[in-house]
């Protein structure tokens, strides 16, 4: 699986021929092997004439005779002539397309860095604390912290000190009670010791009921601070299922942050101020330099036409460019250049999964003016 380091290795890289770099959403979840595999086919369309052809029947070969369909999206870029070739299998979905520049095409993946990247997941009982550091959905690290058995120390006291009271409750409870309060603060000193080690971005805490709380309670503020979700689970849940869960709550994160612009943007279109939907009014302001955020779905893609003379980008079938009086040439997919365009001009792109109101308008925008 990818992960930062390999970022860091393909941001580095500058190469004198054109690098092929292709993304293919695999997500066994939404769609079949075979449907992923037209659609590669659809976007290699687009490199066809600016690619190299050995890269795109490089990338070919690899989808049919190399790749094992892991995880949920794959990153595949190349330079034959430069003897560049790298592909990774990622843990997260990504959206499909093609790129052809001097350098690898890594926007997609530094996004998802944001999203997925570093974190620690901290497992939680009466007695211990089980520790994961991941990045990308892989894991780093590991550390345990194992305090005072409560169970035995229940068994041992339970049977001389029932009778005692103070406060209503059994010596021996108060006093187990005591031990859970120190083995939770030793736990939350051993994650603050790993936080400091690794010094990840955001913290998910699991655990048995009421576990997950007191843990939080007892941790130090600026880590509290970095909690993003929690979700239930068994001291000894196999590595793979917390991974998985983990994943999960960034996911829903990811969604949420989402699920917000997508509001801001259809809230802004409907005031008419700062927003536009639908591809035609989106290239509009694109055209003006005006886009600040495109919101895309993940499947959005539509043929298009752009001006040779100025580059403006229309689905429209018009007789000259508006702007400049250029002739227009047709392009696969004008979806694709416009994410190409607003990412040139410094905007952001969120690309969106499973949103209705983004799914039947394809595209919108918070523009910057
Ligand atoms: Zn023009």
């Amino acid at each position: 699986m990818f992960n930062q380091e390999d970022l860091r290795e393909l941001a580095a890289l500058r190469f004198d021929k054109p690098v092929l770099s292709v993304y293919l959403n695999v997500d066994p979840t939404d769609r079949t092997r075979d449907e992923y595999r037209l659609e590669l086919r659809q976007i290699l369309k687009e490199a066809e004439g600016v690619a190299a052809e050995e890269d795109i029947e490089a990338v070919e070969a690899f989808f049919d005779h190399q790749y094992d369909w892991s995880g949920r999206g794959a990153a595949v870029f190349s330079c034959q002539e430069e003897d560049f070739w790298k592909t990774h299998s990622l843990a997260v979905p990504v959206r499909s397309g093609v790129t052809v520049a001097s350098r690898p095409y890594i926007k997609p993946l530094a996004e998802l860095a944001d999203a997925y990247g570093s974190y620690a997941v901290a497992v939680v009982d009466r007695r211990q604390a089980r520790l994961f550091l991941y990045d990308l959905g892989e894991l780093r690290a590991v550390d345990e912290f194992v305090g005072e058995d409560v169970r035995k120390l229940k068994r041992g006291r339970g049977s001389s000190g029932g009778h005692g009271r103070r406060g209503g409750a059994p010596i021996s409870s108060q006093h187990e009670e005591e031990v859970v309060r120190r083995n939770i603060r030793d736990a939350a000193g051993s994650l603050t010791a790993f936080w400091e080690k690794h010094e990840p971005e955001r913290l998910i805490v699991a655990g048995g009921d009421g576990m997950v709380a007191r843990f939080q309670e007892a941790l130090p503020k600026h880590l509290q601070h970095r909690v993003i979700g929690t979700f239930g689970a068994d001291m000894n849940a196999p590595e793979i299922e917390i991974r998985e869960r983990s994943l999960e709550v960034l996911e829903q994160v990811e969604k949420q942050r989402k699920r917000e612009i997508v509001d801001a943007v259809f809230t802004a279109a409907a005031k008419g101020a700062n927003g536009v939907i639908r591809l035609a009014d989106t290239l509009g302001a694109a055209h003006e330099g005006r886009v600040q955020t495109l919101v895309i779905d993940r499947h959005y893609h539509r043929p298009g036409y752009r001006c040779q003379h100025c580059g403006y980008i229309t689905d429209q079938d018009l007789q000259k460019c508006p702007f400049c009086g250029g002739d227009f040439v047709e392009i696969p997919d004008a979806a694709e250049a416009l994410v190409t365009r607003v990412i040139e001009e410094g905007g952001e792109v969120e690309v969106v999964d499973g949103n209705a109101k983004v799914k039947e308008f394809g595209v919108g925008a918070l523009l910057r003016y």
